[in-house]
């Protein structure tokens, strides 16, 4: 069974059909939030999904842009994204993501955004916090994004003692084994990459193993830029996408 799992796609619909194009059939699409937000195809990217029978669970972005009042502590211009995002979404989009889980365990595998004690917020960036998140962990591998970096805390191999916890940052289509040992696995993201690589980033998942593998592809992100202007998105979020930050 092959999987691919994507993360903080943010209605960035080129982008998504780009890695959608690389994984080719696969047997399952699990995502891990941020759906919405910062980007100028919230429906379309929405509709894709609901095709393909994605499945998966809800970030901060999707739990705002169904008018939770999370848009507060937002930055000016996740903001202003976000309040665009509100008035543009269909009422069919809107239902698609508030039926969305905080969480979710598919087969040896826990879904959420954030992390295993704070689905929605928490950012998983230190092995501290990795640690204590695994933990947590209902099942035998976690996957998380929100942080936009793909990247693996994994204990060493044929180990699961988390005193052995280290993060592994994955080179392109570089494949992890996970044998024995315990993860938590980010696959970066589709539609706003934060690690200075502007091109898409995604999860291959091979659940027999299981391994996982990290993809990037490239995609007109100048497309994408010049539909975010059109529908006049801030512009720190169009130009961030040329540098993947
Ligand atoms: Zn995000």
């Amino acid at each position: 069974m092959r999987v691919a799992v994507l993360s903080d796609i943010h209605a960035n619909l080129r982008a998504l059909d780009a890695i959608l194009a690389r994984v080719g059939a696969v047997d399952g699409i699990w995502q891990l939030g941020d759906v919405v937000g910062y980007g100028p195809d919230p429906d379309a990217v929405v509709d894709r999904l609901r095709e393909l029978g994605a499945i998966g669970v809800r970030g901060n972005h999707d739990l705002a842009a169904i008018g939770d009042d999370v848009i507060r502590d937002f930055n000016v211009d996740a903001r202003a994204a976000m309040e665009w995002t509100r008035r543009t979404i269909s009422p069919a989009t809107r239902e698609w993501l508030a039926a969305l889980p905080a969480r979710l365990t598919v087969d040896s595998w826990s879904l959420v955004h954030g992390s295993q004690r704070d689905p929605t917020w928490e950012y998983i960036v230190t092995e501290v916090a990795a640690a204590e998140n695994m933990a947590l962990l209902p099942s035998a591998y976690g996957l998380f994004g929100h942080t936009h970096l793909p990247i693996a805390y994994a204990t060493l191999p044929g180990s699961s003692d988390l005193a052995g916890l280290a993060a592994l940052t994955p080179p392109p289509g570089s494949s992890l084994a996970l044998d024995g040992r315990r993860a938590l696995v980010n696959p970066g993201s589709v539609g706003q990459p934060r690690d200075g690589d502007a091109r898409a980033s995604a999860l291959v998942l091979d659940l027999a193993g299981p391994v996982v593998t990290w993809i990037r592809v490239e995609y007109d992100i100048e497309a994408t830029q010049a539909a975010m202007r059109k529908a006049r998105l801030p512009a720190r979020g169009v130009s961030r996408l040329t540098f993947g930050i």
